[in-house]
């Protein structure tokens, strides 16, 4: 696969990154991940967006405009024939010795991306996922997609090792999101979710499901809620850029209304597909 890193494409066998990247002894840098459907970026803008974003709050900045960034990500769904896949973009503050403190102005930031063949999910989207309850431990700039994930590591590898697909975190009684994804309860007929708040990260596909919703009069309250309320959601999903809208059909053992997906969250999941360049679905 042919890789980009700081203005050059190459092939992956040929990269060499400094051990003193700052992304690798601090995590010090921001990253996104950029779904393709059908060879075609799927809500680029937004994420490119975010990623300027997420820099500019850990005062970092991108070498390239958004426009680049876009073509840089173009050209790897050209260059590695990606078909169905992501493309995952890094900014690291560079390369200088190991002291916490900013290197000096004249560091360049290190800039790499690269494609992936990735189906969509299919058997999770339609038969949904397992999920336990673990302590929400990360620090409070959730907001920031960036490349300190020990919190997330740590949730989502409990929850493999409790034979679930994700994390549901809890912090003060409060339902924040999963370990990489934002999650949604329904209650009568509403859509429950977090409000974009520093104690979570606003997903781009959050906002794709709060914009459907809106769509297809499908009320939403961007309102906290308790696990204990989570159990008695008469259904629930989760959401993220690759596993779109996924449901949740149990939390820590116990079934989530009716145990299988629900009629809300299909209909969310079909006006979703039918927005994505999809000729052949899978
Ligand atoms: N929350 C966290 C912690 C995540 O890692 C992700 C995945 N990037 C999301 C939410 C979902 O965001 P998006 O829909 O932009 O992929």
């Amino acid at each position: 696969m042919i890789h980009f890193i700081d203005g050059q494409f190459l092939a992956k066998d040929s990269i060499n990154v400094s051990i003193d990247d700052r992304g690798y002894y601090f995590g010090d840098g921001v990253y996104e991940v950029v779904k393709v459907y059908d060879g075609e970026l799927y809500t680029a803008e937004e994420h490119i967006e975010r990623l300027f974003q997420s820099a500019s709050k850990v005062k970092m900045t991108v070498p390239y405009s958004e426009q680049q960034l876009i073509d840089i990500a173009k050209e790897l769904v050209k260059v590695n024939g990606i078909v169905t896949g992501h493309i995952y973009m890094q900014v690291t503050r560079g390369v200088a010795a190991r002291v916490h403190q900013f290197p000096n102005p004249g560091t360049a930031p290190v800039v790499t991306a690269y494609a992936v063949h990735n189906p969509r999910p299919m058997k999770t989207i339609e038969n949904g996922v397992r999920t336990i309850i673990v302590d929400d431990i990360r620090w409070l700039r959730c907001d920031i997609k960036s490349l300190n994930l020990l919190g997330n590591v740590l949730a989502k590898q409990e929850a493999y090792e409790a034979g679930c697909a994700e994390a549901i975190f809890v912090r003060d009684g409060i339902v924040t999101e999963g370990s990489s994804s934002n999650m949604f309860g329904i209650k009568d007929g509403v859509v429950y979710t977090h409000p974009a708040s520093n104690l979570i990260l606003n997903g781009i596909t959050r906002r794709v499901v709060l914009k459907l919703c809106e769509q297809n009069g499908i009320t939403v309250k961007e309102e906290t809620f308790s696990p204990d309320e989570a159990l008695e959601m008469d259904e629930f999903f989760m959401t993220s850029t690759t596993a779109e809208i996924t449901p949740v059909i149990m939390i820590d053992g116990k079934a989530i209304g009716s145990g299988e997906p629900g009629p809300i969250t299909k209909k969310l999941q079909e006006a979703f597909t039918r927005q994505i360049p999809v000729s052949v679905v899978g």
